[in-house]
C-alpha cells in the first residue's frame, strides 16, 4: 500500500506511527494509499524543524520572500494538470472543478507576491516635539494550518501563502482523506526556494491536531472545518495561548424573490447545490422561494437535475463526482428518509454510471420545515432543499436565526431590495444573484456565528493581519545639552 509521507526539512520522510488511516479512491470505492499517523513526538520535530529554519527565514528580505512565492506561481501554474489530477484522484471531483480551485488558490499566491506593500507600517513624524512613532509588523514565528478534506489544494493555499511571505515558518497538517496534493505543493516550494524546513507537513488526524494544539513553539493556528471541530481549535487553542482562526460549517441560503429571472436562479441554485457534490462550505444548500418563486423554481431545477452527468473523474462529460467516502454518502443518502419534507427527485434511485464508488446522485427536498434534520442539519452532499415563505421578512428571519452564517444570496431584478438585504443579512459573505460569494484574494474570506470562532477573517489582508504582529516603536535622537530628569508622565502637547 502506498504510503502518504509527512514533509520535514525539504523531503518527504516516512512515518513512525503505528496508527495508519486509509485513503480512499472514492471512484472505485477502493483504498489507493494509506496516511502512517503522526505522533506527538513526530509533530514536534516537524516544530522543531519549523523554529530552526525561522530565525533566517524572518530576516530575509521582503523582495526575497516575494520571489519565491513570484517562482510558486509559475510552477503552480505549469503543474496545473499534475495537481488537478491528483486532487481529482483522492477528493472525486471532476477535473474540471479541480482546476478551478487551483486557479482560486492560485489568486492567493499572487495576492501574497504583492504583500510587502500591505506589510509597511505607519509612520508620524513629530508625534511629540523631536518625537516620532513607527509601526512594524513582524511575524509570529512557527504558524500552524489545519485543513478540510472539501478543497485540499486551495484552502493550504489561502493560509501558507501570506504567512510564509510575512516571514513565518508554516507547518501544514492536512486532511487525512486527501493528503497527497499537500507533498506536490511542499515539492513544489522547495523547487521555488523556499529554504527546507520553513513549510513542513504532518500528515494524520485527531492525535496530530491534539499535538499541534498542545505545542508551546507554536504562535497561531488556522483551521478551516467542521463547526464542532472549529469550536475545539479555538476553545483549545486559545486556552494554550494561540492566536486562532478556525472556520467552520455553513447552511448557505439562496433567497429567490418572485421578480426574479427564474429560469437563471435555476441554473445557480443547481450549479451551487450540485457542484463538488455538495460538498462546498459556499454551497447552496437551502434555496428560500419567496411567494409564488417556488412553483416555476422547483421544477426548473427537478428538470435540470435529471441532466446532470454523475460519473467519475476519467469521463470527460462528468459534471459531478462521488462523496468523500462510502460512511459519507451513506450518512448523506439516509437524510432522504427524514420527515419534514417533499422528496421531489431521489438521487438514490438513479442509474449512475459512475460503478462501485461513493456515487450518490442530486436529490431535491421541497416544502421543508424548519425543524426538518434537512434543514437544521449541514448535510454537505448533493441533497438541496428548498423552503417557501411568503415573505422576504420571513426569508430573512431564516437567513438570520440559522446558527451558521457563512454566505448568502438573494436573487431578484429589484435593486432596492437586493441593497436591503445585504444590509440586513448576519451572514459573512453575500451574493446578489450571485450563487457562490466567495470573495477574491484581495478581500478576505470568513463567516459569522458558528462558521467562524475567532476575529480575524482568513486570507487577503485579515490574513496578513492574522500571520503578524504589530510593535509600535517611539523614537527620539535628543540633544545631550536639553536633557534633563522629569518625573512627570510623558505629554505630548
Ligand atoms: P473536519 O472538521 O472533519 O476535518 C477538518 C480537519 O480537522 C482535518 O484536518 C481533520 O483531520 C481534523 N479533525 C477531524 N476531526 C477532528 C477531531 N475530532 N479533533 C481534531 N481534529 C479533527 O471537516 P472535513 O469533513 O474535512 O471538511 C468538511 C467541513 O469543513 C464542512 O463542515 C465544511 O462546511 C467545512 N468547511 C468550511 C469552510 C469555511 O471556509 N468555513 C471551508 C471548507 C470546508
Amino acid at each position: 500500500m502506498r504510503e502518504v509521507k509527512h514533509w520535514i526539512d525539504g523531503q518527504a520522510v516516512s512515518g513512525k506511527g503505528t496508527h495508519r488511516l486509509p485513503v480512499w479512491d472514492p471512484a472505485t470505492g477502493e483504498q489507493q494509499a494509506e496516511v502512517v499517523a503522526a505522533t506527538a513526538s513526530e509533530v514536534d520535530s516537524a516544530v522543531a524543524s519549523c523554529r530552526k529554519a525561522f530565525p533566517a527565514w524572518r530576516a530575509a528580505s521582503l523582495s526575497r520572500r516575494a520571489e519565491v512565492m513570484f517562482r510558486f506561481r509559475e510552477l503552480v501554474d505549469a503543474n496545473r494538470k499534475e495537481i488537478a489530477s491528483l486532487v481529482s484522484a483522492e477528493h472525486g471531483k471532476t477535473v474540471a472543478d479541480a482546476g478551478g480551485e487551483l486557479a482560486r488558490g492560485l489568486e492567493n499566491v499572487e495576492f501574497a507576491c504583492g504583500a510587502p506593500h500591505l506589510l509597511k507600517g505607519g509612520y508620524s513624524e513629530q508625534a511629540a516635539g523631536g518625537v516620532d512613532v513607527y509601526s512594524i509588523l513582524q511575524p509570529l514565528g512557527v504558524v500552524a494550518g489545519i485543513t478540510p478534506f472539501n478543497f485540499p489544494a486551495m484552502v493550504p493555499m489561502w493560509m501558507f501563502c501570506n504567512a510564509l511571505v510575512a516571514g513565518n515558518a508554516f507547518l501544514l497538517k492536512p486532511s487525512e482523506k486527501d493528503p497527497s496534493v499537500s507533498l506536490l505543493l511542499a515539492d513544489l516550494l522547495r523547487q521555488a526556494g523556499l529554504p527546507d524546513g520553513v513549510f513542513n507537513v504532518v500528515q494524520g488526524g485527531k492525535e496530530a491536531v491534539e499535538a499541534i494544539l498542545a505545542h508551546p513553539d507554536i504562535e497561531a493556528v488556522s483551521f478551516v472545518g467542521s463547526t464542532p471541530v472549529a469550536r475545539h481549535i479555538y476553545e483549545h487553542g486559545t486556552r494554550a495561548g494561540k492566536r486562532v482562526q478556525a472556520l467552520g460549517g455553513a447552511k448557505n441560503h439562496m433567497v429567490v424573490l418572485p421578480d426574479a429571472d427564474i429560469p437563471a436562479a435555476a441554473d445557480a441554485a443547481v450549479s451551487a447545490g450540485y457542484g463538488s457534490a455538495g460538498e462546498r462550505c459556499m454551497a447552496v444548500s437551502v434555496v428560500v422561494a419567496v411567494g409564488t418563486a417556488g412553483d416555476e423554481l422547483v421544477p426548473a431545477i427537478a428538470e435540470r437535475i435529471e441532466k446532470i452527468r454523475v460519473g467519475p473523474a476519467s469521463d470527460p462529460d462528468a459534471e459531478m463526482g462521488p462523496l468523500i467516502t462510502g460512511e459519507h454518502r451513506d450518512r448523506v443518502a439516509g437524510y432522504l428518509d427524514s420527515s419534514g419534507a417533499d422528496v421531489v427527485v431521489d438521487g438514490r434511485t438513479a442509474d449512475i454510471s459512475g460503478g462501485p464508488g461513493f456515487f450518490l446522485a442530486p436529490s431535491l427536498v421541497d416544502n421543508v420545515t424548519p425543524e426538518s434534520p434537512f434543514y437544521t442539519d449541514e448535510i454537505f452532499g448533493p441533497v438541496l432543499s428548498v423552503v417557501r415563505v411568503d415573505t422576504y421578512d420571513e426569508a430573512l428571519h431564516l437567513v438570520n436565526s440559522n446558527p451558521f452564517g457563512n454566505g448568502t444570496a438573494i436573487f431578484t431584478r429589484d435593486g432596492g431590495a437586493a441593497r436591503r438585504f445585504q444590509y440586513d443579512a448576519v451572514c459573512g459573505m453575500v451574493g446578489v444573484n450571485v450563487p457562490i460569494p466567495v470573495p477574491v484574494a484581495y478581500y478576505s474570506f470568513g463567516g459569522w456565528k458558528a462558521s467562524l470562532f475567532g476575529d480575524l477573517h482568513m486570507y487577503g489582508p485579515e490574513g496578513l493581519q492574522f500571520y503578524t504582529r504589530t510593535k509600535v516603536v517611539t523614537s527620539r535622537w535628543p540633544d545631550p545639552a536639553t536633557s534633563q530628569v522629569d518625573l512627570g508622565f510623558p505629554k505630548v502637547r
